[in-house]
């Protein structure tokens, strides 16, 4: 790849508002309508989870949580770069009218006029596909701003220094734009979903708020008493 081809390339990346602007559909979002890209994580791996972080605002650090804050802050912090044919873009914002979605992505590879999202995390891969719907939501702004289809991208895990190559296939689109509704349910109705205590729970930083294991001890025992 010459000089001109990454000029060009560039010119694309930091073109991507201009993109949505001539390419903005009907619809208009409300702010409260808005769904930030990283609910979508939280609110696939427990709605409840979406709730406090999303609506009431009751985000707790915990070592799981501040250590992935750390890697997203390095990465951002990192400038665009180029490795071999692949221009690296790094913490690009990214928008989408058309499912109203607002983000950011870590990193946009870009080789041969192909983008590819790249979501960091800080752990190893998990039991829960909420890494692939934060991926896929970025791949649906990314594309809306392209006008082209983003058929894959990758998600780097720091724990063991390896990404995985993640298929944007129909099945993972569909979940993911059946979650942004979800999302936006929730946003806009600001109600509560239920605790449900599972393994999900286990080192969830909102634990010490949601306290499900307790509440359901709780429920049981005020149930046998009226028994
Ligand atoms: S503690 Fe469990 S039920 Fe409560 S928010 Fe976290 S994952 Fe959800």
């Amino acid at each position: 790849m010459d000089e001109t081809d990454r000029g060009k390339q560039f010119t694309l990346a930091f073109g991507l508002c201009g993109n949505v602007r001539e390419r903005e559909q009907e619809r208009e979002w409300s702010e409260e309508e808005l769904v930030p890209i990283s609910a979508l994580n939280q609110y696939s791996y427990c709605p409840r989870r979406c709730f406090y972080i999303h609506v009431s605002g009751e985000f707790m650090d915990n070592e799981h949580t501040l250590a992935g804050t750390f890697l997203h802050e390095r990465v951002h912090s990192e400038k665009d770069s180029v490795r071999g044919d692949i221009l690296e873009l790094r913490s690009r914002y990214l928008f989408s009218r058309k499912y109203g979605l607002v983000g950011r992505a870590d990193l946009i590879e870009v080789n041969a006029g192909e983008y590819r999202p790249v979501e960091y995390k800080k752990g190893r891969r998990g039991d829960w596909d909420n890494d692939e719907v934060q991926l896929c939501a970025q791949a649906l702004a990314l594309e809306e701003a392209l006008g082209r289809p983003v058929p894959e991208g990758y998600i780097f895990y720091a724990a063991s220094g390896r990404r995985k190559k993640v298929l944007l296939d129909e099945q993972l689109r569909q979940r993911t734009v059946r979650l942004i509704e979800d999302v936006r349910q929730l946003l806009v109705s600001q109600s509560m979903p239920p605790a449900i205590y599972g393994p999900r729970c286990r080192g969830c930083s909102v634990y010490p708020v949601c306290l499900p294991a307790e509440v359901e001890r709780l429920k049981k025992s005020v149930s046998r008493t009226e028994d």
